[in-house]
């Protein structure tokens, strides 16, 4: 740079020019590593959002971001993907988990994995695919024993493209993605009025937390990142959803 050699009255005017960014931007291009159990959904989800918003937006400032799924073949359970997804990052990009309450036993061991390696946690509970659900309409009421049913039969329900969703058929194709553009917007919505229904009673959506985390916090502060209060039990948090926060993250929704 030569500013020294222009004037004052240059000064701000050489601020304006568009310029190629210093090399170590383009490799700072926000990158994330993202676990997910193995199904379909999880996976053609997270392709749809670097396809539909990787590139960034130059009108609303939102950045350019690429998401690297991270599961295996023939699935994992949720501690697994978050150590799959820390060994894919290697230390050098952010890692965040998407896994379903679904039957699983070691949520746990998986959030202690996550505050331990830094890595952000979207939890769903029944399944994921009540996020997918909330792009259509709002829901409540605690699942308990009949887990996926009534998420799965409302989002057959919610648009034509989803008629025949289950296994296994249970990819997102362009048609079905095509039916969640636009509506993000409406999705976060609906999944944070789930933090606020909650039925510990003291989770908000306003607490939700986006800012870096930090290395070390416990697990419970983890599960605290989504708004719900440190000590509501992640097994008791029937029906939510934090996926909301990747997007949110990312910018492609604001609150
Ligand atoms: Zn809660």
């Amino acid at each position: 740079m030569s500013s020294r050699r222009r004037s004052k009255k240059d000064a701000a005017s050489t601020v304006m020019p568009p310029q190629a960014p210093p090399s170590q931007y383009s490799r700072r291009e926000r990158v994330l590593y993202v676990g997910c159990e193995g199904e379909a959904t999880e996976y053609d989800y997270l392709r749809y959002l670097n396809k539909e918003y990787g590139s960034g937006d130059s009108e609303t400032g939102r950045p350019a971001f690429t998401i690297k799924p991270v599961r295996k073949a023939d699935g994992l359970i949720p501690s697994r993907a978050v150590k799959a997804v820390v060994e894919a990052a290697q230390g050098e990009d952010e890692t965040w988990v998407l896994f379903d309450r679904d039957s699983h036993h070691d949520i746990p061991e998986a959030f202690e994995a996550a505050a331990a390696s830094d890595t952000e946690v979207c939890f769903s509970h029944p399944s994921f695919e009540l996020w997918l659900l909330l792009h259509f309409q709002p829901f409540g009421g605690a699942q308990g024993a009949a887990k996926n049913t009534h998420v799965l039969e409302k989002l057959r329900k919610a648009d034509p493209a989803y008629k025949r969703f289950d296994k296994p058929d249970k990819g997102l194709d362009a048609a079905r993605t095509k039916a969640l553009k636009g509506k993000e917007k409406a999705a976060v919505q609906h999944a944070r009025a789930l933090v606020g229904q909650c039925e510990h009673g003291s989770c908000k959506p306003a607490n939700a937390t986006f800012e870096a985390p930090k290395y070390g916090r416990s697990a419970k502060e983890r599960a605290a990142r989504s708004g719900h209060a440190k000590n509501c039990e992640v097994l008791s948090r029937d029906p939510s959803t934090d996926v909301w926060r990747l997007l949110v993250s990312l910018g492609i929704v604001k609150v």
